[in-house]
């Protein structure tokens, strides 16, 4: 007698864009039925707010790029719009699915409880696994049962847990039915800015998608990490992975990044522990969410509820458009519009004036960070904007105030940086390049700018600025 074909499954993906190392997949695979692989725009996709522009544009390329992966194992992607409860449920009752796999997304665990619970009474169950990170986050623990606050031992804990799991390959066939549901158009959800253009540049560095997240893999370890601990806080150094972006849309794996940098020939341990490390903040970001599911909005130190911001809507608009007066800075708000991507130390500098400088409420940066970055993480953004605040549960000492101009001098030496994001400062000497409001005046002229109309001068002293911070922060503490 033949075996019964077991019933065909849903497949939902969500922010893991990949075949490669993706546990759902492997076990819808494995329960042998046809899958069904869905996308749904949702209308209210997170519970940590909308995806950002530059996201949608990057969405948008990863789903024409998936689409084509899934075609060439003799699949394809359907792509449905509406609530996710009814699309699924609809999908179930149209294909005869009684199943659906899904990997956790942690930003939206609350969202999916609640998923969770409707589906089941219709009879549907959600099967969820582990892979967006490199541990799920319940397995990192302190010796009594709780979660880290603080990264060092955080790590530390990483590191006695042994290596991620070994990732599995992509498939070769992805089962499908005989005929998979209609899909909504992906042009048709208008997810590519038109009238302006403005990511008309992120294709100069950007391909998203699976295989664009392997060549950037493959470029880094290429390098060997060999200069990766000196040369990630230099912004003019290609030194990074630049994989941020296709981490938190789930192109690639962490266990898959983290398994690539074993081995090799002639990086030295230490490069290697130090990009684990930085992987690990990743999970440490997700822990931090997994407690606060408001991190983006709720300041982890309730102290800072009391924080008198100071909201001047002209000095909010030149920190985003990069006219601040402050090299440095404008360099790092340039490359992000430009781009979609701004490097680690210079986001730690922007994030820093507008916080300290400028006293505006971190939750007015941390949305523009996530409306205009590429890798806009909901984890690590919100974590990385109440650190630099200083209301974070690891976070950078209030007192700690960055000097931009010395923070320009000391990792961006020759200003290569900054000429190649404000090029009306191109021809400066270097000794002026992160401060040209010192500069006498044939100097500029020499360099052709006229401070105040070719380039704006500094809309803030610097030295006001820090006495008024430390001030507010003395307040904050009861100091007076
Ligand atoms: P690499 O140095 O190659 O690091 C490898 C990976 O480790 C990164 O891709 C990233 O996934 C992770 N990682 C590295 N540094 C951190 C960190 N400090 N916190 C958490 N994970 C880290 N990163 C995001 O992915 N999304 C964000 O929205 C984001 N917002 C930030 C906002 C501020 C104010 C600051 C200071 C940092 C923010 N970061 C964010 C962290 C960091 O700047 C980027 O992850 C990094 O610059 C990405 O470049 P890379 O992939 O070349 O990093």
């Amino acid at each position: 007698m033949p075996l019964e074909k077991p019933p065909t499954v849903i497949l939902w993906f969500r922010k893991d864009l990949r075949l490669d190392d993706n546990q759902a997949l492997h076990a819808a695979i494995g329960s042998g039925g046809d899958i069904v692989p869905v996308y749904i725009r949702e209308p209210q996709a997170l519970n940590v707010g909308p995806l950002g522009g530059a996201q949608d544009w990057w969405l948008h390329h990863s789903l024409s790029a998936l689409k084509t992966s899934l075609r060439s194992v003799s699949s394809d992607l359907v792509l449905l719009s509406g609530q996710a409860v009814d699309v699924l449920a609809r999908l179930a009752k149209e294909t005869g699915a009684d199943t659906v796999f899904i990997n956790r997304a942690y930003e939206r665990d609350v969202v999916d409880r609640e998923i969770v619970a409707q589906l089941k009474a219709q009879g549907i169950r959600l099967i969820a696994f582990h892979g967006k990170l490199l541990h799920e986050p319940g397995r990192i623990r302190t010796g009594s049962g709780g979660s880290f606050k603080v990264f060092t031992p955080f790590w530390n804990a990483i590191q006695k847990l042994g290596e991620p799991h070994e990732p599995v390959d992509a498939p070769a066939n992805v089962p499908a039915p005989e005929h998979l549901p209609r899909s909504e158009d992906l042009e048709s959800w208008a997810l590519l800015p038109s009238k302006p253009d403005w990511a008309s540049d992120f294709s100069k560095l950007w391909t998203p998608g699976e295989q664009g997240a392997k060549d950037k893999l493959e470029a880094f370890i290429g390098r060997d990490l060999q200069d990766y601990k000196r040369g990630r806080d230099l912004p003019a150094v290609d030194a990074t992975s630049t994989l941020s972006a296709h981490l938190a849309h789930g192109e690639i794996s962490p266990a898959r990044v983290w398994h690539a940098t074993r081995n090799l020939p002639r990086s030295s341990a230490e490069e290697v522990s130090h990009f684990r490390r930085e992987l690990a903040w990743r999970d440490f970001c997700y822990s931090l969410l997994e407690e606060l599911p408001r991190l983006d909005e709720v300041n982890w130190d309730r102290k800072f509820d009391a924080m008198q911001w100071h909201y001047d809507p002209a000095e909010f608009n030149a920190w985003t458009r990069g006219q601040t007066g402050y090299p440095i800075v404008d360099a790092g708000m340039r490359q992000l519009w430009r781009y979609g991507f701004m490097h680690n130390r210079v986001r730690m500098i922007t994030a820093s004036f507008l916080i300290k400088d400028l006293m505006i409420d971190w939750r007015k940066g941390e949305k523009w960070f996530r409306d205009t970055l590429v890798d806009a993480d909901p984890a690590n953004n919100a974590g990385n904007w109440q650190w630099v605040a200083g209301s974070g549960a690891d976070a950078s000492p209030f007192f700690r105030v960055f000097n931009p101009v010395l923070q320009g001098e000391k990792f961006d030496a020759e200003g290569d940086y900054v000429r190649e994001h404000v090029p009306e400062l191109a021809r400066l000497d270097s000794k002026y390049i992160h401060r040209p409001f010192d500069a006498p005046p044939q100097v500029l002229a020499k360099a052709g700018i006229e401070l105040g109309k070719t380039y704006p001068k500094p809309i803030i002293d610097h030295g006001f600025a820090r006495d008024r911070a430390l001030a507010a922060y003395r307040a904050l503490r009861g100091g007076g």
